[in-house]
C-alpha cells in the first residue's frame, strides 16, 4: 500500500514495534531478531475500520431483518435504556476481538451509548484490554440520540461537556499508546445546530477529530442540505470524518473535497439497510478516496472482505446498469480490486488522522501487520496477490494480526482471548438484556412514535 515500496517478495524487519525495513533477503545477526515465517503468506498492513459501533457486537444479528428507521427505534427506544456499563464492556471486548480476529488492526470506535459515566469507562477498559488500536468515539447517550425519533427530529439536549472533559484528561492525555479519542456527535442531521456548533466548537479545543453520520436515509430527509449549513457557517474541515453520505448532492461532495472531510462508507449495511447507495463513485468524481467500514455487527458481519467485495461490486454495478439502459454493455469496469483495499487500509487510516503512523507498510510505520495464507484451498493459486486478497480472503485466511508489533492472533489464533469463555459470557448476557428489553421471538420492531 506504499507505492514507493510496490509490491515484493521478501521481509519485513520490525524494531520496538516500528517496520525498520523491508526488503528481498533481510540480513539479521544471528540470535538477535525472532523469525516469523511468512512463506506462503501475502503480508499487508493490517485494515482501518473508520466506523464501527463496537459495542453493538453483544447484539450479533438482531438487525439482520430490519430497516434503518426499525433500527433507530429499536436501538434508541427499545434496547438503549436496558444497555449497562457491563454490556458495553463485553460488547466493546466481543466486537474488538472479532475485528482484530479477521485482521482489522484500528479502528474508530463509534460508542454512542455513554449513558453514564461507568458505561464510558468499560467500553475504555475494554478497549485497552483487546490490544487494538482505536480511536475512541464518544458518543453521548441513549437518551440524546432517542429525542431525534419524536418532534422536532433533532436532538436539542446539549453533549455533556464536563463528562468528555474528564474522559479526554482521564484516559487520554499525552502518551496514552494504541488508544486515541474522538467525538462521536450527533451532528446537523441528528441535532440542532446551536448542538454541532457546541460540539464542533468542543472537539477542536481539545483536538478531537469528529465523526458523524450524515446524508443518509431516515435522517432530517426533509431539512438538507446539512453539509452546505455546515459549510456556510465555515464549520467544514480535515479533521471531520462524515459517515454514509450517501444522499448527499455532487455540489456538497465538492465542499467535502475542497475542506479535506473524510468520508466513511459502510457498503453492505447501506445497499441493504435504506441508507441509500454507497456514494463511492460519486465521493471519486469529487476527488474524495473513501474509506471503509462495517458499521453495525447487528446487521452485518464484522469481515473487511465483505465490506471491500460490496464496495467494488456496488459502484461497478450501477455504472453497469446505466450503461446498459443506454444499450451499451460495458467494456471495461470502473474501480479496481486494489482501489477497494487501499480504502480499506491507507485511506481508514488517513480518516482517522494516523496516515503517517499506520496503513501501509512503510519504514518507520508502526508494525500494523497481518499475514494471509495462500495456501488455504480458497485462496491457490494466487496469480494477483491484490485480487486474492480482496475477492479469496476471508478471516479463515488471516493467519497472524500484529498490532504494533505485537501479535494478537498467531497460526489462526486469537492470542491470549479465551474465546469461549468470552462467548458464553456474551451469550448469556445477550439472553438476560433482550429479556429485559422485551425482545422476545415473535417480536418486531415498533412503528416511529409507536413505542
Ligand atoms: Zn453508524
Amino acid at each position: 500500500m506504499d507505492p514507493a515500496v510496490g509490491d515484493l517478495t521478501g521481509d519485513v524487519l520490525i524494531e520496538d514495534g516500528t517496520i525498520v525495513a523491508i526488503g528481498p533477503d533481510l540480513k539479521v545477526a544471528d540470535g538477535s531478531a525472532d523469525i516469523v515465517d511468512a512463506s506462503r503468506h501475502i503480508v499487508i498492513p493490517g485494515f482501518v475500520d473508520s466506523h464501527r459501533h463496537l459495542f453493538q457486537a453483544l447484539m450479533r444479528g438482531l438487525a439482520a431483518d430490519w430497516s434503518l428507521f426499525q433500527y433507530f427505534t429499536t436501538m434508541f427506544g427499545v434496547l438503549g435504556p436496558h444497555l449497562s456499563p457491563e454490556h458495553m464492556s463485553l460488547g466493546t471486548a466481543l466486537g474488538a476481538y472479532d475485528a482484530l480476529d479477521s485482521g482489522v488492526t484500528a479502528v474508530f470506535d463509534y460508542s454512542h451509548n455513554q449513558s453514564t459515566p461507568d458505561h464510558t469507562d468499560e467500553a475504555v477498559h475494554a478497549l485497552r484490554g483487546s490490544g487494538i488500536r482505536a480511536m475512541f468515539g464518544y458518543g453521548g447517550s441513549m437518551a440524546e440520540q432517542l429525542e431525534i425519533l419524536s418532534p422536532p427530529f433533532k436532538s436539542t439536549t446539549p453533549s455533556n461537556e464536563a463528562e468528555i472533559r474528564r474522559v479526554r484528561s482521564q484516559y487520554f492525555s499525552a502518551g496514552s499508546g494504541l488508544l486515541t479519542m474522538g467525538l462521536a456527535v450527533r451532528g446537523p442531521d441528528s441535532s440542532t445546530m446551536d448542538v454541532v456548533r457546541a460540539d464542533f466548537k468542543l472537539a477542536r479545543e481539545l483536538g478531537l477529530r469528529i465523526n458523524t453520520h450524515i446524508g443518509m436515509g431516515a435522517l432530517d430527509l426533509n431539512g438538507r442540505p446539512n453539509v452546505t449549513r455546515l459549510h456556510k457557517e465555515g464549520l467544514l474541515g480535515d479533521d471531520l470524518i462524515f459517515g454514509h453520505c450517501n444522499l448527499l448532492t455532487d455540489e456538497e461532495f465538492r465542499m467535502m473535497a475542497d475542506a479535506g472531510v473524510s468520508a466513511s462508507v459502510t457498503p453492505e449495511d447501506e445497499a441493504a439497510m435504506g441508507h441509500g447507495w454507497p456514494p463511492i463513485a460519486e465521493l471519486l468524481k469529487a476527488g474524495i478516496r473513501p474509506n471503509i467500514g462495517i458499521d453495525t455487527c447487528m446487521a452485518v458481519g464484522g469481515d473487511p472482505f465483505t465490506a471491500m467485495r460490496f464496495a467494488l461490486a456496488v459502484p461497478r454495478g450501477l455504472a453497469n446498469q446505466r450503461s446498459l439502459a443506454d444499450s451499451v454493455n460495458p467494456w471495461t469496469l470502473d474501480l479496481s480490486a486494489r482501489d477497494v483495499l487501499e480504502f480499506a487500509t491507507i485511506e481508514g487510516a488517513r480518516a482517522l488522522g494516523l496516515e503517517r503512523a499506520i496503513g501501509s507498510l512503510t519504514l518507520g510505520k508502526q508494525a500494523d501487520i497481518i499475514m494471509i495464507r495462500t495456501d488455504h484451498i480458497s485462496m491457490s493459486p494466487v496469480l494477483d496477490p491484490v485480487a486474492s486478497i480482496v475477492h479469496h480472503a476471508s478471516r479463515q485466511t488471516v493467519d497472524t494480526v500484529f498490532v504494533g508489533g505485537e501479535a494478537v492472533k498467531r497460526d489462526g489464533e486469537l492470542v491470549g482471548v479465551n474465546v469461549a469463555e468470552l462467548s458464553r459470557r456474551a451469550s448469556a448476557a445477550a439472553a438476560e438484556l433482550l429479556d429485559a428489553a422485551g425482545v422476545l421471538p415473535g417480536w418486531a420492531p415498533p412503528p416511529p412514535g409507536g413505542h
